[in-house]
C-alpha cells in the first residue's frame, strides 16, 4: 500500500477543510472496510496522500428516533442500526438491509456513511494493481468502459450511461423506499437530497470537501408495511445480484401508496414507478403483484451477460409485494 498521512478530524468542519487542503490528495475514512481494501489493491490512479479519519468526530454515530423522524449519523455502525429496537420496530426494512450486509465483523466496523458512499464492485474497476497493473476505465477518468464488451453478469440493466457498475449499497435501497434524505456538509454549507439522488452514473454528487453527516427518515405512514429481499449467489457474505425494498400502504383493503425500489440493477437505487402505479388504488392480490412485477422490468436494458436479472427481478418484486401486504 502506498504510504499516506493519517489525520484524525475532530469536527465536521475540520474534516471538510482537510479534504480540500491545497496540495494534498485526501480521502475520508470511516470504518475502513472498503477504503483500505481499495488502497491495498492500488485501484486509484491517484492514491491519496492524506486519509482523513471521520471516526474521531464525536456525536456523528447517534441513532435518534423521534415521532417526527429517524435521524442516523453517518458514523452509526451497521450492526447498531440492525439491532436498534426503534429502527427494527418502525423502519424494519432499514434494519433488515443493514443486517443483510456482509458479515458480523464487517457490520461491526462499517458505518452508514461508508455503506452509502462505498466504491462500486465492478471487477474491472477493482482489479488489483499488483496483478499486472490496474485497469483504466471511465469511472477512473479513462476514455471508455472495458466491462461493457466483457463480463457484465453483475452490471446494470437500468440507467447505465457510459459506466454500467451498480450501486452496491443495501442500505441505500431500503432508505430510498423510505423516502429518506441524505444530509451533506462541506465548505459550501449544508444541503439535503433524497438518498437515491446521491448517485451519478460515475460516482456520487459529493463535491470536493463534502461529507455525508446523517440520514433523515420520515415516520412511516399509518397502515404501511414493508419488506427488504435480497438475492445473492452465495448465501452468507455476498453483495446483492438483485434486491427489492417494498413499502406498501393499505387502507380499507386498498393500496393508497407504494414504493418499490430495486437494488444492484443500476448506478443508484432504481424506483419502479410504473409498478408502483399499478398497485395504487386497488386491493393487492396475486394478480396485482404479478402485473406490478411485469411493470417493474418494462424499461430494462440488459447487457449481453445479464439478461438473467430480468426474470429474477420479476420474481423478487412479486414476492416482495405479497410479503409486504401479508406482513
Ligand atoms: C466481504 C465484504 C462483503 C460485503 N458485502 C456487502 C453487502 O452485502 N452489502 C453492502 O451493502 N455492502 C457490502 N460490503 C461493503 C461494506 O458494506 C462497506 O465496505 C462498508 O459499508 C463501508 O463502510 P465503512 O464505514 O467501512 O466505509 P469506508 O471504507 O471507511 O469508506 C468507504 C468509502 O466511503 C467514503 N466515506 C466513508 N464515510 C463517508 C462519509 N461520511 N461521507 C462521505 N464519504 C464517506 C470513503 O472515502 C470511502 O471512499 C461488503 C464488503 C466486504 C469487504
Ligand atoms: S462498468 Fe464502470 S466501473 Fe466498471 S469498467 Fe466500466 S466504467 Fe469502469
Amino acid at each position: 500500500m502506498r504510504p499516506f498521512r493519517h489525520v484524525r478530524a475532530r469536527t465536521v468542519e475540520e474534516a471538510c477543510a482537510l479534504l480540500v487542503e491545497p496540495g494534498a490528495r485526501a480521502r475520508a475514512n470511516a470504518g475502513g472496510t472498503d477504503l483500505l481494501g481499495a488502497l491495498k489493491d492500488g485501484i486509484y490512479p491517484e492514491p491519496p496522500d492524506v486519509v482523513v479519519d471521520l471516526k474521531s468526530i464525536p456525536g456523528l454515530d447517534a441513532i435518534e428516533a423521534e415521532d417526527a423522524e429517524l435521524r442516523v449519523g453517518a458514523l452509526a455502525r451497521l450492526a447498531d442500526i440492525a439491532r436498534s429496537e426503534s429502527v427494527r420496530t418502525r423502519w424494519p426494512i432499514f434494519a433488515q438491509a443493514a443486517q443483510a450486509v456482509a458479515s458480523p465483523q464487517i457490520r461491526n466496523m462499517a458505518t452508514l456513511g461508508g455503506n452509502l458512499c462505498q466504491e462500486v464492485r465492478c471487477w474491472y474497476f477493482r482489479y488489483p494493481a499488483g496483478l499486472g497493473g490496474s485497469i483504466d476505465c471511465l469511472r477512473k477518468g479513462g476514455p471508455r468502459c472495458p466491462a461493457v464488451k466483457g463480463d457484465t453478469r453483475y452490471h446494470a440493466i437500468f440507467e447505465g450511461r457510459g459506466c454500467f457498475a451498480v450501486c452496491p449499497s443495501d442500505t441505500a435501497v431500503a432508505l430510498a423506499a423510505l423516502d429518506a434524505a441524505a444530509v451533506i456538509e462541506g465548505p459550501g454549507g449544508r444541503r439535503e437530497l433524497p438518498v437515491q439522488d446521491l448517485y451519478t452514473p460515475l460516482g456520487t454528487v459529493l463535491e470536493p470537501g463534502e461529507i455525508l453527516t446523517a440520514v433523515r427518515v420520515p415516520p412511516p405512514d399509518d397502515g404501511s408495511q414493508s419488506v427488504f429481499l435480497k438475492f445473492t449467489v452465495r448465501e452468507p457474505i455476498d453483495f446483492a445480484v438483485v434486491s427489492v425494498a417494498a413499502s406498501i400502504t393499505l387502507q380499507e383493503g386498498a393500496c393508497t401508496d407504494a414504493r418499490l425500489v430495486l437494488g444492484a440493477v443500476g448506478p443508484r437505487p432504481y424506483r419502479a414507478l410504473e409498478a408502483e402505479a399499478r398497485l395504487i388504488g386497488a386491493p393487492v392480490d396475486d394478480q396485482a403483484a404479478a402485473e406490478a412485477a411485469e411493470e417493474a422490468v418494462a424499461g430494462a436494458k440488459p447487457l449481453r451477460g445479464n439478461a438473467y436479472k430480468v426474470p429474477l427481478i420479476r420474481s423478487l418484486v412479486g414476492r416482495a409485494i405479497l410479503a409486504a401486504v401479508e406482513g
